[in-house]
């Protein structure tokens, strides 16, 4: 397939093209899982799998596959954000209840693709829901999430639900590469980012995210060395910004974690950097790690219910010390 390729995800792959073998799709299926992982990718390849008509499909040649790369196909339909915090309003999934009933442009079927919908209210789900128990025949209705809980139950039990997975570090290399990125650059964006290419893009774009993975790099080996003026100084620089302070603290659960499994000589990472997590590991004990990640959690837990970002970072230093 030219110009598209989905990287990991293997079983997913298999089972869209089994769905496509007996020619049986589901009328709604849910794509959910870490953003950047690939989940509106994986929607795409669903769309072009159900709508290309050549023997192996998707082809990525073909008018159909042509027309989906290029988000130009009349009867594949990117539903718009609207509404409060960018989820999707009444009005905009009732003009789609209404555009669903009428037949398809190109060909036999139309999918509609909802993407992100980690903040569609209830009152959108109920006016759904109708849409998504009865759909048309020729309707298709795909979604993606981080998380299936956002859903309500009824529409789950309606819906095929997918997990995806972020892919390799070597599949997310790969991925870099494809796309013209440099060497140097996609090494250091996969130690960041582990196999998560959406994230590793956003990386190489976004200086924030490249200085707040150096920053946790820099706290991982400090609480290594047991350097407490780093470990001070550092957590002074997140005591302005409370949705930096919790993306900090994200991250360094995570090199907590890699630490730990280093330890245990597995190579499943998640964190921002291997290196420090190898320093950490060195000297951290089980009971250190799960006192640490408590640590973490408790700093998060009051940052995020809008305690004082200054007095939360001041408790989790003093523990810490
Ligand atoms: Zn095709």
């Amino acid at each position: 397939m030219s110009m598209f390729e989905v990287y990991g995800n293997a079983e997913n792959i298999k089972l869209i093209k089994i769905m496509k073998k007996y020619q049986h799709f589901p009328h709604a299926c849910l794509f959910y899982g870490e953003k950047g992982s690939g989940r509106k990718t994986l929607a795409k390849y669903f769309a072009m799998t159900a709508l290309c008509h050549e023997k192996h499909a998707p082809c990525g040649e073909c008018r159909n596959c042509r027309k989906i790369l290029h988000d130009s196909h009349p009867d594949f339909i990117f539903v718009e954000h609207s509404g409060k915090k960018q989820g999707f309003s009444v009005d905009t999934v009732k003009k789609i209840c209404h555009d669903a009933i009428v037949a398809p442009n190109d060909d036999n079927l139309k999918i509609y693709l909802f993407t992100d919908c980690d903040n569609i209210s209830i009152p959108a789900q109920n006016t759904l829901l109708k849409l998504t128990e009865e759909p048309p025949e020729h309707v298709i209705l795909l979604f993606t999430a981080e998380q299936k809980t956002v859903f309500l139950d009824t529409m789950l039990s309606r819906m095929m639900q997918i997990a995806v997975n972020p892919c390799s570090q070597e599949d997310c290399k790969t991925a870099l590469l494809a796309q013209g990125k440099n060497i140097p650059d996609t090494e250091k964006a996969v130690n960041a980012c582990g196999g998560n290419i959406g994230k590793a893009l956003d990386w190489l774009e976004n200086e924030d995210m490249q200085e707040l993975t150096k920053q946790v790099a820099n706290f991982t080996n400090a609480i290594a060395t047991r350097k407490y003026y780093e470990i001070l100084k550092i957590l002074y620089f997140y005591e302005k910004d409370r949705q930096q302070a919790l993306e900090f603290l994200i991250l360094l659960n995570l090199q907590v974690r890699d630490a730990l499994v280093i330890k245990y000589q597995s190579n499943f990472l998640m964190g921002c950097d291997k290196t420090s997590a190898q320093a950490l590991a060195s000297v951290l004990t089980v009971s250190r790690a799960i006192e640490l990640q408590n640590f973490i959690r408790n700093a998060y837990l009051a940052i995020d219910s809008n305690v004082s970002v200054k007095l939360a970072l001041s408790a989790f230093g003093g523990n810490l010390l």
